[in-house]
């Protein structure tokens, strides 16, 4: 059994459109679905990846309209990465990140900036044989594209030992020095590394909520057997209508995901037109009309460009 790789990282923000904004029309990624947190419908949760919304390539957001600023700390994520193909796409991207008023800075074969909540990214060079999931944007050269979520760094409060077992043994990934280690998923190796922190982390606007991998879905069953033998607390298998999830916190307390690789998010609407209308599952039907009256409006970029057209 294997898991394919990493299937989407989940953040809180406390402004929707600035999430649009930023990471639509600046950093060029699709909103390829607009839903709600099925476990708190009156808060949005959207997804943002490429052209199809393809595993590997997925960041998304829950908004939490007022919530404090978040700050991470250890158990939790700090830094998300981003893959680009080459040192030219690092220099478009300062370019670009420059005159939307984000400044990045340069690192050798990496570019580190924020985001309107705070939230750390780094643009990083792609291994040679990834696979790129692009999105496309009128203002984005494919070649300068954001390709895929290459890496995630955390905080940790112990020494990284009390993961090493976790990751390797049960999860599959190997280790590749002190506090690192990568995942082998189909199309794309995930790096995954842990520095030690005192600090308590304070969950909020700018911050990481979760981490999902994904396994096939024949498999699923099987993963939630084996996490639960190797110790951890997990859920029972809960249907997220893209994809069936199960959730546990790991040793340091980081809350990792399992999700199955389909159906995918054309399962409820044209590919055409993924993430241009409000999507709910079954339960949460009956409060359309409250929901549509309850959240921000947000536009996706998509539809707005068609109508122009
Ligand atoms: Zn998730």
């Amino acid at each position: 059994m294997q898991l394919q790789g990493v299937h989407h990282i989940t953040m809180i923000t406390r402004d929707a459109r600035r999430t649009v904004a930023f990471y639509a029309d600046v950093l060029g990624l699709r909103l390829v679905k607009k839903t709600v947190n099925f476990d708190a419908p009156e808060a949005y949760h959207l997804y943002f990846g490429d052209e199809q919304g393809s595993p590997g390539s997925l960041l998304t957001w829950f908004e939490f309209v007022g919530i404090q600023q978040g700050r991470a700390g250890a158990g939790m994520i700090h830094t998300i990465k981003l893959r680009v193909a080459s040192p030219d796409s690092l220099r478009f991207w300062a370019d670009r990140l420059a005159q939307a008023e984000h400044p990045s800075e340069e690192h050798q074969h990496s570019l580190t900036f924020q985001d309107h909540d705070g939230l750390r990214l780094q643009l990083v060079l792609a291994d040679q044989d990834s696979l790129p999931l692009r999105a496309e944007h009128p203002q984005i050269p494919p070649q300068h594209a954001i390709s895929g979520v290459q890496g995630a760094s955390a905080y940790v409060l112990r020494g990284p030992q009390g993961d090493a077992r976790l990751l390797t043994e049960t999860l599959g990934f190997t280790q590749t020095g002190e506090g690192s280690w990568s995942l082998q998923g189909r199309g794309a190796r995930f790096s995954w590394s842990c520095e030690i922190s005192a600090q308590r982390g304070i969950q909020g606007a700018g911050t990481v909520h979760h981490i999902a991998w994904h396994c096939p879905d024949e498999d699923h069953v099987a993963w939630r057997r084996h996490v639960a033998e190797a110790g951890m607390h997990v859920t029972p298998i809960i249907d997220r209508s893209y994809f069936k999830s199960i959730y546990f916190r790991e040793p340091q307390g980081i809350l990792f995901e399992i999700a199955t690789t389909s159906p995918g998010f054309a399962v409820d609407e044209d590919p055409q037109h993924l993430g241009e209308h409000l999507c709910l599952p079954e339960q949460h039907q009956h409060l359309r009309t409250q929901l549509e009256r309850l959240l921000t409006p947000i536009v996706n970029p998509r539809s707005a460009a068609a109508e122009q057209r």
